[in-house]
């Protein structure tokens, strides 16, 4: 069943617990870009940066597509028919695109989903997908690693779930402590995953294949 449609102009949190509040025009929003060009002590009417505004609002439309997007819908369209395969089902190096929710700046990396089946299955492209949606959102990485889990595990009622993501956060690497070579491992194991650790290893060897 599809979610009540949100009202695109309020934006609030999933959750109800903060009022919703209206989301800012375009033309706002391109105001705001040039503050803080000028913040960062440039002229936002000089000629290189006069068209900025625009192109990093449209930028924004891609990044942050994800409030858009309904990770569920991605997964509701299942498949029961699956001549009796039983084993995991696994996406390795699914490209990361992401920006941390602390300081906007991109982290970037892959992530590994796997699933043990009961009796449903989907289409392969759906967990690179959904790995997607949530990724064009403000994340933190240990967030985002536990939603893809809980995502496939509402939709398919898999055995279990293993999600592993490696990302480098530019926060890092270009500012602060400059650690150029630093990247994250997040994982969530739910289910089999987490109870038989033969399969967990299994997952991890795939992983490091
Ligand atoms: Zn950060």
């Amino acid at each position: 069943m599809d979610a009540p449609a949100r009202d695109r102009t309020l934006i609030g949190s999933e959750d109800g617990t903060l009022e919703p509040f209206k989301r800012p025009t375009r033309e706002e929003a391109m105001e705001a870009v040039r503050t803080l060009i000028a913040w960062a002590g440039d002229d936002p009417r000089r000629e290189g940066v006069i068209d900025t505004p625009k192109r990093v609002v449209d930028a924004y439309g891609e990044w942050f597509e994800g409030y858009k997007l309904d990770p569920s819908k991605e997964l509701s369209r299942t498949f029961e028919d699956v001549q009796g395969y039983d084993d995991i089902v696994m996406l390795r190096e699914i490209e990361v695109e992401s920006h941390c929710e602390h300081h906007m700046a991109p982290f970037l990396g892959k992530a590994y989903v796997a699933y043990m089946p009961t009796n449903r299955v989907v289409g392969i492209s759906k967990l690179a997908k959904v790995v997607e949606i949530f990724a064009r959102r403000l994340q933190t990485q240990e967030t985002m690693t536990q939603q893809i889990a809980d995502a496939i595990t509402d939709s398919l009622r898999p055995a279990g779930v293993a999600v592993l993501i490696d990302a480098a956060h530019q926060c890092m690497t270009t500012r602060g402590v400059h650690h150029r070579h630093v990247s994250t491992i997040t994982t969530q194991f739910t289910g089999v995953f987490k109870t038989d650790a033969t399969l967990r290893q299994r997952f991890l060897d795939f992983v490091n294949r």
